[in-house]
């Protein structure tokens, strides 16, 4: 299969992207740019970007356009990514888009993880982990073998914070409302492309994004 340049993956947190762009990353030798571990990054670096970036978060906020632009930027002016990038968490909004188009010298292939809203939150809200080796669980799907304890080191076993359904639901509706016109935008540019990861595995729905990249990248 001819490597791809230009890849961007959307879809809404939790449907399994990150884990695609790393397998995507593994096969095609691409870098992969996931702008939240790169402000995370700054952020652990202390340097003067990651500073104002950190009194942000400390308030509440998130990074604003001006600081997440910033680090693409850096990142992208690093000669590693002349042999194509796959964009996890970029763009976000309708200007994030049109800016990055503007950047890129050839077509990106969008892909849209498409997940319904109960899969999603079943995934999410039987998340549980452990606060001392970071072991994840699921309570349907992956459950410890007492239910309750990691297998690993008997810790308790806790929900995240923000693993709520309130939380949740505020993700999914900011989510919709700035990516409504993302995908518009990408499919008036015919460069859209959608997998459905409901009842799908990591390598089913890997195996789709790959026959869609040998489609569309002759
Ligand atoms: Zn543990």
């Amino acid at each position: 299969m001819k490597k791809p340049t230009n890849i961007i993956l959307l879809g809404p947190p939790g449907c399994g992207k990150g884990t695609q762009a790393k397998l995507l990353q593994k096969k095609f030798n691409l870098v992969h740019i996931s702008t939240g571990d790169l402000l995370r990054q700054e952020v652990a670096d202390k340097t003067e970007l990651g500073l104002r970036i950190k009194s942000i978060m400390d308030q509440g906020l998130f990074p604003t356009n001006e600081e997440v632009t910033e680090v693409l930027e850096n990142r992208m002016q690093k000669p590693d990514c002349a042999h194509g990038i796959i964009f996890d968490g970029y763009p976000r909004t309708l200007p994030q888009a049109e800016y990055l188009q503007t950047k890129l010298t050839s077509k990106p292939i969008v892909i849209l993880v498409k997940i319904s809203d109960e899969i999603l939150s079943e995934r999410i809200l039987l998340r549980r982990s452990c606060p001392k080796c970071g072991s994840i669980y699921h309570l349907k799907y992956s459950p410890s073998k007492d239910g309750y304890t990691c297998d690993k080191d008997g810790e308790e076993l806790i929900q995240r914070k923000d693993d709520t359904a309130q939380v949740l639901k505020q993700r999914l509706e900011m989510y919709d409302t700035l990516t409504s016109p993302l995908v518009d935008f990408y499919k008036r540019h015919s460069l859209l492309h959608e997998v459905v990861a409901d009842h799908f595995t990591i390598d089913e729905i890997f195996a789709k994004i790959l026959e869609i990249i040998e489609r569309t990248h002759q």
